[in-house]
């Protein structure tokens, strides 16, 4: 597919995400393409190459075909969300088997795993890949998961360490980099088998869509695809517009977030009202001199605990005024959230935590809404 991207510049496969070339319209930007089905000719063959819309559909082929080249990924397959991405892979590729999780996975993973995958036979062990992880490996692990940076605890884990040791023992890994984006940190070129994404954040960026995808090298994408086209749990066209439209801002946006967010965490980071602050750019971070090595810049994401617990954090997050009280991340939007009370009991998350996903608002209304509410 002959995406608009001269320089082989990131930013600018981003800025004209989808937008094909020459088009018989002139069109600048991509129709949305909702045909279910694909005319035969009449031998039987089909000319345009597509048949039947969950096999593949020309919008979402475009965003898959745009996020390879982004992800620097032979191949990717798109979904309804990104925990139908992440299911899609383990359907794919843990049959009957052993799987390595972080100790602070996502925690909707951590469910499906202990309510459905488990009934099905799959074994997991939780490892932190700070310390001796590698003793957690078995003769049938099947796939060794990171997510860097971690959620809510922003812990970096260093993706070309594991993806060496996991390469040397023949075991495929994936990174959840859904808080990174590519511009960020590029998992695959570190050595990770898969690299998966919830759409839904910072790609789509607006708050308004669900999608996930699940990249690598074609060979390793094969049962994957098998899955999406058999599971059925793809992403819909329009939701394939909506994300590559919010590609095109991507590096726009992120640039601000990511500037924003180092201010308030060091911010945060000064205030007697702070026990802790969680953000890869703080030199004081465990994870900040592999943060330094392998992301580009230190993300819009952080977290910091304050004394008191649940009932000190609560009622910090309804003193904010700027900050809304919601959960998801890497909108225009600045949010905030207390993770503990939204996981399942007992929560992994500290009590004292409270996590900002941090926008586009000018950075005095950010650190004024932050300073009145710690006052
Ligand atoms: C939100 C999120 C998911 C799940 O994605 P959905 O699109 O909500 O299904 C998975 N991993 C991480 C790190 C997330 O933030």
């Amino acid at each position: 597919m002959p995406l608009v991207n001269p320089t082989g510049n990131l930013e600018t496969l981003l800025a004209t995400a989808g937008c094909v070339p020459e088009t018989p319209t002139g069109a600048v930007t991509p129709p949305v393409h909702f045909s279910s089905t694909f005319e035969r000719a009449a031998d039987g063959s089909y000319p345009s190459g597509y048949n039947y819309a969950r096999d593949a559909n020309p919008t979402r082929a475009l965003f898959e075909a745009t996020m390879s080249r982004a992800e620097g990924a032979e191949d990717c397959a798109a979904f309804a969300s990104g925990m139908a991405a992440c299911n899609a892979l383990i359907t794919a590729v843990c049959a009957g088997g052993h799987v390595v999780l972080p100790h602070d996975v996502y925690h909707g993973l951590r469910e499906v795993v202990d309510s459905t995958w488990k009934a099905w036979g799959l074994q997991a062990s939780s490892v932190d890949y700070s310390g001796d992880w590698q003793s957690a490996l078995r003769p049938d692990t099947r796939l060794i998961w990171m997510e860097t940076p971690s959620n809510p605890l922003v812990q970096i884990t260093d993706i070309a360490a594991v993806s060496q040791a996991a390469i040397d023992l023949a075991i495929p890994t994936v990174v959840d980099s859904t808080w990174n984006t590519p511009l960020i940190t590029r998992p695959h070129e570190l050595g990770a088998t898969y690299v998966i994404h919830s759409a839904t954040k910072y790609l789509g960026g607006h708050s308004d869509l669900l999608g996930g995808v699940v990249l690598g090298g074609t060979m390793a994408m094969k049962p994957v695809r098998h899955v999406q086209k058999h599971g059925g749990g793809v992403m819909d066209p329009f939701s394939a517009w909506l994300v590559l439209r919010g590609m095109r801002s991507l590096g726009a946006r992120l640039a601000v977030q990511c500037r924003n967010a180092e201010q308030i965490a060091q911010f945060l980071d000064l205030h007697a009202g702070v026990q802790v602050v969680h953000y890869p750019g703080l030199p004081s971070h465990p994870g900040h001199a592999i943060a330094r090595k392998q992301m580009r810049l230190f993300g819009g994401m952080l977290s910091f605990e304050v004394d008191g617990g649940r009932p000190a954090a609560m009622a910090l997050a309804g003193r904010l005024n700027v900050f809304r009280r919601a959960t998801s991340l890497g909108g225009t939007e600045s949010l905030v959230e207390h993770r503990a009370s939204i996981e399942p009991e007992p929560p992994t998350s500290p009590e004292g935590l409270l996590r900002l996903s941090v926008g586009l608002e000018h950075i005095d209304d950010l650190l004024g809404d932050l300073a009145q509410a710690l006052s």
